[in-house]
């Protein structure tokens, strides 16, 4: 039995009131590990710790910051093997996917940010002969990082990267479905050395020591990324205390495919866009628009491809598709099949759990689903699935893809496929989301802004708009 521990001040420390949660392994339904059920004496204890810590770890060189960071960066990119394994097993994903690209990313917002806080520079307004005014970006202090299961390692890196190169002290959370590669951040920062309580991670529900960090008077800011009820929730609890609160919510994406795409490789694209991680990414397409008369090569094309994306054990390297996270999920998503059926849409492919054999006789698989016949206020079309599961509709003009795109509650991420760029122009600056790709997906920068907006979102990730919620800015005025 794996049993997890929560990381506080450059220790592993068992949770104060001794009690632990199930953790379950996606591919085979059983328990596997425990993890500590913290509550608010753990946060208490990690608070003390970070607020310990800040003083000297903000007045460190902006060099000596970096430097720790790389040092974890490549301590990551060292144990990339067992730290894929541990994800895959944790969540369900391919270990191959995990490999190629939740693992190295983590790796890189490490290295990204220890560059960016060297370049982050703050402004000076002159005023005629009269005075300047400088601004100081100062730490804000201890804050919170609390992220969802589905890029584990990945997403809680996107926080504690930015939050320590801009000279915090952080308590994160994990996802309790998804700890174990968080747990072993812990060992990481042992090993490089980074001083005690600079990084706390505790692990539990977000009931009990998610709210309490949140409501923890010594965390001055928190950022959050999770579901959008979830996100709410913690704007009302956050809202009386003028804490800094960033908040990464839910998305139901857009994508809409013109007649003059380059039609195979966007299939491809779009494909991947729409069941990369079992369609547990927030930035997953999920509503098709397809100009009409591609519509029905399009979607054989789609059909052909699902049918060939066979779910299996996520830790074969040959797997392509792995386990949904939890059967509790798996559930959600099958819910909304049956949603569909009764709004009068047609099951193209998949809707039904798929039974493996051997150890993943009690997995939680799902076949790539695909939908198509329903009105855009479906609640296929309007609520978050957050699975394999995706919805495709025709389109005539340019005018009425963007309408149906916009309808929506959520405005996280968009994908455009086509040859005109005028069109994508327009259509980029029209679309009511806060990411737009045209003719690619999931193609990153760490320097720009990552966000949505309406529900999916307040405030932005990356670059200097990390930097800049991870810090409060103080203006000078010098009259000389
Ligand atoms: P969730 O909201 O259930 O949980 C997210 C995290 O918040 C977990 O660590 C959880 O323990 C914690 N939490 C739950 N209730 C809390 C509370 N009251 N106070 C403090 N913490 C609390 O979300 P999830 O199911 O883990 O993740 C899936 C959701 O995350 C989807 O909606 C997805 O779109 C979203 N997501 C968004 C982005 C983005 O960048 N916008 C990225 C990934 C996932």
């Amino acid at each position: 039995m794996d049993i997890i521990a929560n990381f506080i001040d450059g220790q592993y420390q068992a949770p104060h009131q001794q009690q632990y949660l199930d953790n379950i392994e996606p591919a085979t339904g059983k328990v596997y590990g425990q993890i500590p059920d913290s509550g608010d004496e753990d946060v208490e204890l990690a608070v003390t710790a970070a607020k310990k810590a800040l003083p000297a770890w903000r007045a460190l060189p902006l060099e000596t910051r970096a430097d720790y960071l790389t040092a974890i960066a490549q301590e990551i990119e060292r144990r990339i093997e067992e730290l894929a394994l541990a994800e895959a097993i944790d969540n369900g994903k391919p270990v191959s996917l995990a490999r190629s690209v939740d693992i190295p990313r983590a790796a890189s917002n490490f290295k990204f940010f220890a560059h960016a806080c060297s370049q982050f520079a703050s402004e000076s307004h002159a005023m005629a002969g009269n005075a300047i005014n400088y601004t100081l970006r100062q730490p804000v202090g201890v804050v919170g990082c609390i992220s969802p299961w589905n890029l584990p390692l990945y997403l809680f890196t996107w926080k504690i990267a930015p939050a320590l190169a801009a000279g915090n002290c952080v308590i994160a959370k994990p996802s309790e479905i998804t700890p174990k590669t968080a747990a072993m951040l812990g060992e990481i920062c042992q090993k490089v050395g980074l001083p005690r309580g600079v990084l706390n991670i505790l692990h539990g529900t977000g009931a009990n020591v998610g709210q309490a960090i949140c409501q923890h008077e010594e965390v001055k800011a928190i950022s959050f990324t999770g579901g959008t009820t979830t996100g709410a929730d913690i704007a009302q609890l956050l809202a009386p205390k003028f804490k800094k609160l960033s908040l990464e919510l839910g998305g139901k994406n857009p994508a809409l495919i013109f007649a003059d795409c380059d039609f195979d490789s966007t299939v491809d694209q779009v494909f991947r866009a729409s069941f990369a991680n079992q369609g547990q990414i927030c930035l997953c397409a999920s509503r098709l628009y397809i100009e009409r008369p591609i519509y029905e090569k399009f979607k054989q094309a789609l059909i052909a491809k699902a049918q060939a994306l066979q779910p299996n054990d996520p830790l074969l390297d040959t797997s392509e598709m792995g386990a949904i996270v939890s059967s509790t999920h798996l559930q959600k998503v099958l819910s909304y099949v049956e949603d569909a059926k009764a709004q009068g849409g047609k099951i193209l492919i998949g809707g039904e759990q798929v039974k493996l054999s051997g150890r993943c006789q009690e997995g939680y698989f799902l076949q790539a689903t695909i939908i198509e016949g329903l009105a855009n206020n479906a609640r296929c079309n309007q609520e978050e699935i957050f699975g394999p599961l995706i919805t495709i509709q025709p389109f005539d003009t340019d005018q009425e893809a963007l309408a149906l795109a916009n309808d929506s509650d959520y405005g996280l991420a968009a994908t455009i496929w086509t040859n005109n760029l005028g069109r994508a122009h327009f259509l980029a600056e029209n679309i009511n989301t806060g990411i737009v790709w045209i003719n690619c997906w999931l193609l990153r920068d760490l320097r720009t802004p990552f966000g949505g907006m309406n529900h999916s979102g307040l405030g932005r990730e990356g670059g200097d708009e990390a930097m800049r919620f991870f810090t409060e800015s103080k203006n000078v005025c010098v009259k000389y």
